[in-house]
């Protein structure tokens, strides 16, 4: 039988959260049960309530930043046990035998991986998220956490970490690199954080100078307000990567404009709109535009064991249940400071 367990729910697009209950399958074979301990808020959450991307799927109980303590194993579980520290990230399977899931590229499953909520799993099962106090998952969707990163800091390394660390990765950020950080919310703060330690040099292009103390000790060596002018056309020609997380649309000609000879201007940010830009500001520099989703599971772990050893969490609000619709507010404001993370204890009702 299923198991039912308090949950966060929206009840429709837009809808203010309920306390409510969802069912949850069976611990199957190989799957692991999890006491889920946080679930931070990513703005990808707010865009799907509100409907920003299309159709969503009602009743939904988002979360994708999931970390907590495994409560139970199925019988052909081998890479966790009781007590492990584990977090659930965007998808929760995949289909294991196309091209991509082959190659370790498992988000970009050609079937289409599962998501860990507003999604359907391949038998027809709506998914729900984190926002709640536990979760059923396959053993090979689940990451460890290790020793050394506090529940709380780690949740949003399971979305704006991975998604951040993907593309730096991929274009190679390293000593040597000019990378520009476009937006410092909670993707971006985590992008700072994770090329500065992978060495580049982080320059944060963020609306106003508001935040320039907790970029540069996030280690970013400059910190430019797009609003400033003269200090943005200063900086064309200027960086080989931009990873823009702006949850917004954004003048892509003027950042393109930023890049040098073959630089790249990547969106994690994805905002409602359509974008558009002159292909000359591409021509010019032989410069690229580019898009990343989310990452692999392989190089989710790769990404958390990378944070342990440098000692880097996110940095997060705690909030309780009854403060989520709130923090909404403040998300879409950028008022956050940089992650809210939900402690799943206050979820139950008093
Ligand atoms: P967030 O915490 O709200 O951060 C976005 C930041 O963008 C804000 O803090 C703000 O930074 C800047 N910004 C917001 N509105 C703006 C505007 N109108 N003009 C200019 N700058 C603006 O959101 P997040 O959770 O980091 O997510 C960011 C985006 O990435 C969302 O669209 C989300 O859906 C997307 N996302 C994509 C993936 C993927 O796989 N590609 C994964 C996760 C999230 P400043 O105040 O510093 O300017
Ligand atoms: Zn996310
Ligand atoms: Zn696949």
């Amino acid at each position: 039988m299923p198991t039912t367990v308090p949950a966060l729910v929206a009840p429709a697009p837009g809808a203010k959260f309920e306390r409510s209950s969802i069912a949850r399958r069976d611990v199957g074979e190989h799957d692991v049960l999890i006491d889920i301990a946080y679930a931070g808020i990513c703005h990808s959450d707010i865009h799907q309530i509100r409907e920003e991307w299309g159709a969503s799927i009602f009743p939904m109980v988002p979360g994708h930043e999931i970390a907590g303590v495994v409560s139970a194993v199925g019988p052909g579980v081998t890479r966790y046990a009781v007590g492990d520290r584990v977090g659930v990230g965007c998808f929760v399977d995949s289909c294991r035998e196309c091209e991509h899931c082959l190659s370790g590229d498992d988000q970009y499953c050609l079937k289409g991986n599962v998501a860990t909520y507003n999604g359907k799993d391949y038998s027809g099962e709506v998914t729900y998220g984190g926002y709640s106090t536990a979760v059923v998952v396959d053993e090979n969707y689940v990451l460890g956490i290790p020793e050394g990163i506090a529940l709380d800091e780690a949740a949003p390394l399971l979305c704006a970490g991975i998604t951040t660390w993907s593309p730096l990765k991929h274009w190679n950020a390293g000593p040597g690199m000019k990378v520009a950080v476009v937006g410092m919310g909670g993707l971006g703060h985590m992008a700072v954080k994770l090329a500065a330690a992978l060495g580049a040099e982080v320059t944060v292009l963020s609306q106003t100078l508001s935040k320039e103390e907790d970029g540069r000790r996030f280690g970013a060596a400059h910190y430019v307000a797009t609003s400033d002018r003269a200090a943005f056309k200063e900086l064309r020609g200027t960086f080989d990567l931009i990873i823009n997380t702006v949850s917004a649309d954004i003048k892509v000609n003027a950042f393109l404009g930023l890049l040098r000879l073959d630089g790249t201007l990547v969106f994690v940010g994805a905002p409602e709109n359509a974008q558009s830009f002159n292909v000359f500001s591409l021509l010019g520099g032989r410069r690229s535009l580019a898009g990343s989703a989310i990452g692999s599971i392989r190089e989710t772990q790769e990404m958390l064991d990378f944070c342990a050893e440098h000692g880097i969490g996110a940095e997060v609000e705690t909030i309780s249940a009854d403060q989520v619709d709130a923090a909404y507010d403040r998300v879409v404001d950028s008022q956050v400071r940089y992650r809210f993370v939900i402690d799943t204890a206050t979820i139950p009702a008093p």
